[in-house]
């Protein structure tokens, strides 16, 4: 069993490799986008907090993430956790240090997804997901086979991202490189960090993390 978190800027397909992860290893995502955004289809309270300040491509606050993996962590992790978005902060990477303490777990890999900015544009303009299961698809590189059917899970309910446009990515990427890069040179110092090529085609990315974590 290991817990590990994939980082990377948005569109680097960590969304993607998660789900992989889950399929093959019986680990579970993490994913405090999925959650927040989770909360906005409910029209909860934290729903409406949160709204405006994603729909702009900023971060929400510390706090109201590190209380939703909280409560996550505690329901169990079968093979393993992937933290998938999270943390994004440095704060909220001691805070998870603190909750794998508490838990009596480790973290026992970082994996730095690698792309460039100009591969992530096309990628997350061109990005669907199914509003039932949560697959991701690519207008490109991974449509579905039947044309507005989810391969998974059969749903017709494919939805984009009100914040997947070119402008508001502009804002999540300043956010990512102000507040998030600086975690690679964190985890590097460490030891525990593995870096590896996202740019590559989704199957060789998924081989390189399998190999990461079979390398322990
Ligand atoms: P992406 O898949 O493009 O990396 P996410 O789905 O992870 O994006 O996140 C969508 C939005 O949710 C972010 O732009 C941010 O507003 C908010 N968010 C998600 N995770 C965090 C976090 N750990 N800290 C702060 N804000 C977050
Ligand atoms: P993240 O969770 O990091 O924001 P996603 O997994 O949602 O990223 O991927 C963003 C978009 O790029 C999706 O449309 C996805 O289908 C596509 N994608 C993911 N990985 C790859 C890859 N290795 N090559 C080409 N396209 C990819």
């Amino acid at each position: 069993m290991a817990n590990i978190i994939l980082l990377g800027p948005p569109g680097a397909g960590k969304g993607t490799q998660a789900k992989r992860l889950e399929e093959t290893r019986g680990m579970v995502q993490l994913s405090t986008g999925d959650m927040l955004k989770d909360a906005i289809a409910r029209g909860t309270e934290l729903g409406r907090q949160v709204e405006g300040i994603m729909a702009r491509g900023e971060l929400v606050t510390d706090e109201i993430v590190i209380g939703l993996i909280e409560d996550r962590m505690n329901d169990g992790a079968g093979g393993g956790f992937i933290f998938d978005g999270f943390p994004r902060t440095l704060k909220q990477a001691d805070a998870l240090a603190g909750l794998m303490t508490r838990m009596g777990s480790t973290l026992d890999r970082v994996i730095e997804m690698q792309v460039d900015d100009a591969a992530l544009v096309a990628r997350i303009t061109g990005r669907f997901t199914c509003g039932n299961c949560g697959a991701v698809y690519h207008d490109v590189t991974r449509p579905t086979k039947v044309a507005g059917v989810c391969d998974v899970c059969g749903s017709t309910d494919l939805r984009r991202r009100a914040d997947d446009n070119a402008d508001t990515l502009k804002t999540r990427l300043m956010e990512y490189y102000k507040k998030t890069s600086p975690l690679i040179g964190y985890y590097y110092a460490k030891g525990q960090l593995s870096a590896v090529d996202g740019l590559a085609e989704v199957d060789a990315v998924a081989d390189a993390i399998a190999s990461v974590l079979d390398k322990g």
